[in-house]
């Protein structure tokens, strides 16, 4: 009897708790009157209104449930340009004049709030003496609950805006660009006959990659608590060169992590589906269930909040940095896009015979000329300090976009361009060579892992996001970029007196025109950079540079055509990247100098004494026994020493001038990058040199071995 209790206290059943801490469309239809759930649904569904009365009722709905399950407070949720997510808190409490209280959530406070705006980044849309700022319920997006310690809060996602009306935030313009892409979608749909569908809505699944360290080592490391990385740090003797940790068998500590996490984000409606071992030691992976990419952007943040809360209870720390340790692989977020029509069409599904889907190839030619025509603006939403630490690098895509469309597609393309379409190449049989196995057809194309933005099979995967940003800045481009275009084929085909003639034309000419962007081989390579330049594709190495874009009147002209974001918000944008990433450098030049002063310096010195004494000593005994091994060890030990002095001053020098420098955002961030960064790089190879020639009891902190290895 015991036994069977203590083996089915470990089985989670999924069915009961999934969705439990959501007010989900199931609780809506029991807790709501007919007339308000199906208004809200409307809206939900078809991007339609909020009717003004709705809030109220579903307000005081929303508080019933959320304090029958618990919950003692309400926040408005939202994302500002911090990246990550923001709350202030309330109690439902309201007192009576008897000294009592009751519990109240009116559909005002559903509906706003007005957290002060003025110490979120602006990029100076907002003055400290301007404070005011809206947050603005999102009921596209469920609510939930959320349980820290005893405290269960209902959790209402906003969009946050000045009082002026400029977003603030990341949502407000995911948004935004998800209702152009509807309406502009909508026109090349009616256009192929479809008179049925009444919205289109891009949809995300997020592959989101992570380190986990014990955090016992964490503790004692100043670089990743305050910067996410490691600084410092010798390569160990095995890094990930075996490939053995990809795919491998999950550890018993990990499991037991990722099987809490589950739980947890299943909890919240999170659907999470595939878990594994990543290439680069104590690396993993969690990918949910692909969804509505405004749904989509919310849950990876609570993926990447709720992984970290996990994580600390089993004692290790969740690092969600592009670049945790260098010289293994960083950790990324594959955004797997595609289009979705509200009755169920997947707009990017090829069907059998590609050839014959005219609607396919123009959704598809219409992502292949986005892609190209803003390759830059695509480049730019995946930049941040930590991923310019992967892109280029030999473990992550390049950081020059390209399009992997795989042979059936590459095949058709070809047949677009010299203007017949009479084939689909299709999967052969897989000959694995053993009759016991089964036999089955292969997909129609293969993988490819090196390419930036790959075809697969019915979406595309955007391989260049960093593992901690959020994905709605690269979303808001798809969206955009590719509503641009449909528009652009809409006012063309709309016009056309023979539809299927213009149709196959504008076709021929868009491949004619951006094949460039087409690569098929390994985009790792160097031929490929070679290459790349020679087809005139940019290659955009830095968050500096990266910003720029965002300034150029057209793609001023592009957002501000959409109603996506105007001239001052774009501004603000570039002026937040720019100021973000000199804080970011600046915080790390800061934490190697701490390091090296009170930690590195005075092991050195200790273990120099040592080294010193024992030679003396040993002198002192015996005049003829040889110390060689101890004097070449101290004079090795005292030059790197002399020589990680004088990269340690010359950092200190470049941050003081760093900080002193007039001029503008973006002169400031090519001072970080190019001198600030340089020098930290040149202290680096000091620090890790000191690693390998003090004694270990002497070295102040946890290295890369017992960090990668002693999970
Ligand atoms: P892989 O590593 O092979 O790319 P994963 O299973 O790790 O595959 O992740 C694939 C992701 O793509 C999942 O999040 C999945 O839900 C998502 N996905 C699948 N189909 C679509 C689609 N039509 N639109 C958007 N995302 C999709
Ligand atoms: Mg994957």
């Amino acid at each position: 009897m015991f036994l069977l209790f203590e083996v089915r206290k470990g089985v989670v059943n999924i069915m009961k708790i999934f969705g439990e801490n959501v007010f989900n469309d199931a609780v809506m239809k029991e807790r709501l009157p007919h007339a308000t759930y199906k208004s809200l649904r409307k809206t939900i569904e078809e991007g339609l209104a909020l009717d003004p009365g709705v809030a109220e009722i579903v307000a005081n709905a929303m508080k019933d449930w959320a304090i029958e399950k618990g919950a003692t407070h309400f926040t408005h949720w939202f994302q500002p340009l911090t990246g990550i997510t923001a709350e202030k808190q309330d109690s439902f409490i309201s007192p009576t004049k008897y000294g009592n209280v009751v519990m109240e959530f009116s559909g005002k406070e559903l509906s706003q709030g007005e957290p002060d705006a003025s110490s979120f980044p602006s990029g100076g849309i907002r003055a400290t003496f301007e404070a005011r700022g809206y947050t603005i319920w999102d009921c596209t997006s469920p609510a939930f609950l959320k349980k820290d310690a005893d405290l269960l809060t209902l959790c209402i996602p906003t969009a946050f805006c000045s009082y002026t009306g400029e977003a603030l935030d990341k949502k407000t313009p995911l948004l935004r660009s998800m209702q152009t892409l509807s309406k502009q979608a909508l026109r090349v749909l009616r256009l192929f006959g479809n008179t049925t569908t009444a919205r289109v809505t891009s949809s995300v699944g997020a592959e989101q990659e992570y380190f986990l360290v014990d955090k016992k080592f964490f503790d004692q490391r100043l670089d990743l608590m305050l910067t996410g990385r490691t600084l410092f740090g010798a390569m160990p003797p095995k890094g990930q060169e075996l490939d053995d940790h990809y795919f491998g068998s999950i550890k018993t500590r990990v499991a037991s992590f990722m099987n809490e996490l589950n739980v947890e984000l299943w909890k919240l409606g999170v659907l999470a589906k595939t878990q594994h071992n990543e290439v680069a030691p104590g690396q993993f992976e969690l990918a949910p269930i692909y969804g509505t990419t405004n749904i989509a952007a919310d849950h990876n943040q609570l993926v990447m909040e709720t992984m970290k809360k996990v994580a600390l209870r089993h004692n290790m720390v969740c690092l969600l940095h592009e670049k945790p340790f260098a010289g293994i692989n960083g950790s990324g977020k594959h955004n797997n896009w595609s289009l979705t029509t509200n009755d169920g069409l997947n707009l990017l599904e090829p069907g059998h015979t590609p050839h014959e889907n005219l609607q396919f190839l123009t959704i598809i030619c219409a992502v292949v000329k986005a892609v190209d025509d803003y390759a830059e603006l695509l480049r730019g939403s995946a930049a941040n300090p930590g991923n310019d630490h992967r892109l280029g690098a030999n473990e992550a895509p390049p950081a020059i976009i390209s399009i992997f469309l795989g042979d059936q597609l590459t095949d058709i393309f070809a047949q677009l361009e010299s203007g017949g379409l009479n084939r689909s190449l299709q999967g052969e049989k897989l000959a694995s060579g053993v009759k016991t196995l089964p036999a089955f057809r292969k997909d129609s194309t293969d993988r490819n892992r090196t390419s930036p933005f790959a075809f697969t099979g019915n979406k595309f995967e955007f391989r260049m996001i960093g593992s901690s940003q959020s994905i709605s800045g690269p979303n808001v481009v798809f969206n955009l970029i590719i509503a641009e275009v449909l528009s652009q084929f809409a006012d063309r085909l709309e016009q056309a007196a023979d539809f299927n003639q213009v149709l196959q034309e504008l076709l021929q000419e868009t491949v004619t025109n951006h094949k460039r962007i087409l690569f098929d081989g390994n985009g790792y390579s160097a031929e490929w950079v070679e290459e790349a330049a020679k087809r005139g594709l940019p290659n955009i190495s830095s968050t500096v540079d990266a910003a720029l874009v965002l300034l150029r009147e057209s793609t001023i002209d592009l957002y501000e055509k959409h109603k996506v974001l105007d001239r001052t918000e774009l501004e603000s944008r570039y002026e937040i990247n720019l100021e973000q990433y000199c804080k970011q450098i600046n915080i790390e030049a800061l934490t190697m100098i701490d390091m090296a002063k009170h930690q590195i310096i005075p092991a050195a010195v200790k273990y120099s004494t040592q080294l010193a004494n024992s030679i003396n000593a040993i002198k002192s005994a015996s005049k003829t026994t040889d110390v060689s091994v101890q004097e070449d060890l101290l004079k090795n030990l005292c030059s790197t020493l002399v020589s990680l002095e004088e990269k340690l001053n010359a950092l200190e020098q470049d941050v003081q001038t760093a900080n002193a420098l007039l001029g503008d955002a973006y002169e400031h961030g090519v001072y970080y990058r190019d001198v600030v960064f340089k020098a930290m790089e040149a202290l680096r190879i000091d620090g890790d040199k000191l690693e390998t020639i003090i004694d270990a009891d002497l070295w102040p902190l946890p290295t890369y071995a017992q960090m990668l290895f002693m999970l």
